[in-house]
């Protein structure tokens, strides 16, 4: 069943005055999952004009704690609609889908109990009869800038923060995930969110580039590609305005001729093909030394193939279609000469795979660490296999990138481990785990080509979303 997707301002739905979108099911496009209208350039001005209106009564306001728990609440109490929708609108299998919604409830409740922490510390100053102390101040209104693949949680661990420090918000989410969107939108109302302190504007690239540059809007939080980034940071730099961006990564599994191989290929099949590699932590590198590479690949492809191809809202299903024909499109064509295959696992024929952005999970043995399936992140179900006959070689290889967001080391090697740890340049350094997940109340973020500007959940992003000031008083 299809969904009208408004936009949200000033606590309340309005239709966008921009041009018309459609969203349908990447599993089975027959499916129309929401329909709308893109907010217009003055749509735009009216949702950043509600948002400074409402910084006032806001920036202070006692109840901010109580909202996000209620925030949180009212997510909860629609879980499962939200989780379908996920599944439905951006092509989530339902079980992780699930998941994410789970997530954004522990966002909303960790960011409440940040709204009651200190805002300022006291320092001590030159003379004796001086104070002096820091205030954190919040922004004012901010825009988030948000991708398809986490419709629900990244939204939310931008908008928490953001909230829970004083700032208001405007949301620019994909446009490939509307209705997800609008519910968040909903349940804002719901909690009793003042009017204006969250608003949600529509539509592709053109509708973030009008609100990025809007002069009332005084931070930006972005997160999706690196070319985007790369634009928005701009834009951030042009007009001074705060600018953080979370872009993509190509990360790297290595695993060492000690490590446990069962676990090792389990946890590199599930972060490379869940959710079809769509995940900015997904793994699409592994570095494996050359002693164990033909039992490590045998696993790997036995644990592949015990992940499910599925129709999104089968609970069985683990891999999901690729999120729209444009992204199959991209990525035949970045493998249109392909390296040899060490394994694939075919999507199954016929109906109702017919219907869908199918792109079967494989794995490449790569010679040359300068091939793109090796350099470019492709954000799809894709391995690139290269071998290594030391942990020096191994580690090189895994840093040869010009992203640094996550990486894991296999091995039972402490030493190994440890060198490990002080070399990899990533911002998320995993042994013996996956390359993908994070807890919502610890630091989130990339090195290199991966992130700008101070990371996001936990604690640190009270860095992004406030100001400090530093008061002396003579007394
Ligand atoms: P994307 O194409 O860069 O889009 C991200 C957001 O930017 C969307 O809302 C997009 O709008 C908007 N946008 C596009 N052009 C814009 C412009 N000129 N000005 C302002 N906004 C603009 O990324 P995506 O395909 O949605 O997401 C996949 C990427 O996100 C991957 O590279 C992945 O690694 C990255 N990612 C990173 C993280 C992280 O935390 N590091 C997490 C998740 C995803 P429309 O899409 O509606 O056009």
């Amino acid at each position: 069943m299809s969904m009208t997707a408004p936009l949200h301002i000033a606590g309340a739905p309005r239709a966008g005055h921009g041009s018309a979108f459609e969203r349908r099911n990447p599993s089975d496009v027959r499916d129309v999952v929401a329909a709308g209208h893109a907010a217009s350039a003055d749509d735009v001005a009216a949702a950043v004009d509600a948002a400074a209106s409402a910084v006032p009564g806001w920036r202070r306001a006692p109840g901010r704690a109580a909202l996000l728990h209620a925030w949180g609440d009212a997510i909860a109490a629609r879980s499962e609609e939200l989780a379908q929708l996920i599944a439905r609108e951006v092509g989530k299998p339902i079980g992780e889908a699930r998941g994410e919604v789970g997530r954004a409830v522990v966002i909303c409740r960790y960011y409440a109990g940040e709204a009651v922490r200190e805002i300022g510390e006291v320092i001590p100053a030159g003379s004796p009869e001086t104070t002096q102390f820091t205030l954190r101040d919040p922004l004012g209104p901010v825009a988030l800038i948000t991708p398809w693949n986490f419709p629900l949680a990244i939204p939310l661990w931008k908008a928490a923060p953001a909230l829970a420090f004083g700032n208001t918000v405007i949301l620019k989410p994909s446009e490939m995930a509307p209705a997800v969107a609008a519910v968040l939108a909903e349940t804002s109302v719901a909690a009793g969110l003042p009017a204006g302190v969250f608003n949600v504007v529509q539509g592709a690239g053109e509708t973030g580039a009008a609100l990025v540059a809007h002069d009332g809007v005084r931070g930006i939080s972005f997160t999706g590609s690196a070319a985007v980034g790369a634009r928005i940071q701009a834009e951030g730099a042009r007009r001074n305005v705060r600018t953080q961006a979370e872009m993509g990564g190509k990360n790297v599994v290595i695993v060492l001729p000690d490590a446990d191989l069962d676990l090792a290929a389990r946890l590199t099949a599930a972060g490379a093909f869940r959710f079809a590699g769509q995940k900015c932590t997904a793994t699409s590198r592994a570095v494996v030394h050359h002693e164990v590479m033909a039992p490590f690949l045998e696993r790997l492809a036995e644990a592949t193939r015990g992940l499910p191809h599925g129709p999104v809202t089968d609970p069985g299903a683990a891999i999901g279609p690729l999120v729209s024909a444009a992204a199959l499109e991209r990525v035949q064509g970045a493998l249109a000469s392909p390296p040899p295959v060490a394994f694939e696992h075919p999507v199954p024929a016929g109906e109702p795979w017919s219907h869908g952005h199918w792109c079967a999970p494989v794995a490449y043995r790569i010679e040359d660490p300068a091939h793109p399936v090796a350099r470019d992140e492709l954000f799809a179900p894709v391995l690139a296999v290269l071998e290594a006959g030391t942990l020096d070689e191994a580690i090189g290889l895994a840093n040869d990138t010009r992203y640094g967001l996550s990486a894991s080391l296999f091995t039972r090697d402490l030493v190994a481990a440890f060198r490990y740890v002080r070399e990899i340049e990533v911002g998320l350094v995993r042994v013996n785990g996956d390359t993908t997940g994070v807890d919502p109340h610890a630091p989130f973020g990339g090195l290199k080509g991966s992130s700008s500007g101070s990371r996001e959940q936990g604690r640190a992003a009270r860095e992004f979303y406030t100001d400090i000031r530093t008061i002396q008083i003579h007394a």
